[in-house]
């Protein structure tokens, strides 16, 4: 049987052990890493957009007549929480081998954009809403 060595770690193993990638042929160890690695990625990429996406959609909610500020202040809120869960995850992260420089900086900067952008949106929302509540009670 021919030895071959694994693409990503350079161990040598069975060439009929060896599993086939768009990285060459590798061990089934670095393999499983590779999909640790790109599921991860996703995830951290999922929380980066979530935030700004959640914190547009509440923005867009300001231009809905009447329920608009009363939207826009829940999504505020959702928005918030998912820029503190983007925050958090950076934190945890920082010195996580795992997570590549880009994706750390996206985090924090999108975790930030996102609940800069969140709280207003909760302000905005929340004297819409005293204001839409005053109207209809007082007009
Ligand atoms: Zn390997």
């Amino acid at each position: 049987m021919a030895e071959m060595a694994c693409a990503v770690c350079g161990e040598r193993f069975e060439e009929d052990d060896l599993l086939f990638s768009d990285k060459g042929r590798i061990c089934e160890h670095c393999e499983m890493d590779l999909k640790e690695q790109s599921t991860l990625n996703r995830g951290v990429w999922f929380t980066v957009i979530n935030g700004p996406i959640t914190a547009l959609a509440g923005s867009v909610m300001a231009c809905v007549p009447v329920v608009g500020p009363f939207l826009m202040l829940v999504m505020g809120a959702i928005a918030l929480w998912r820029g503190t869960v983007a925050l958090q995850v950076a934190w945890y992260g920082r010195h996580d081998a795992a997570l590549e420089s880009g994706q750390k900086a996206a985090l924090w900067l999108g975790g930030l954009v996102t609940c800069i952008w969140a709280v207003g949106l909760v302000m905005g929302g929340g004297v819409g809403a005293v204001i839409t509540l005053w109207m209809s009670l007082h007009g």
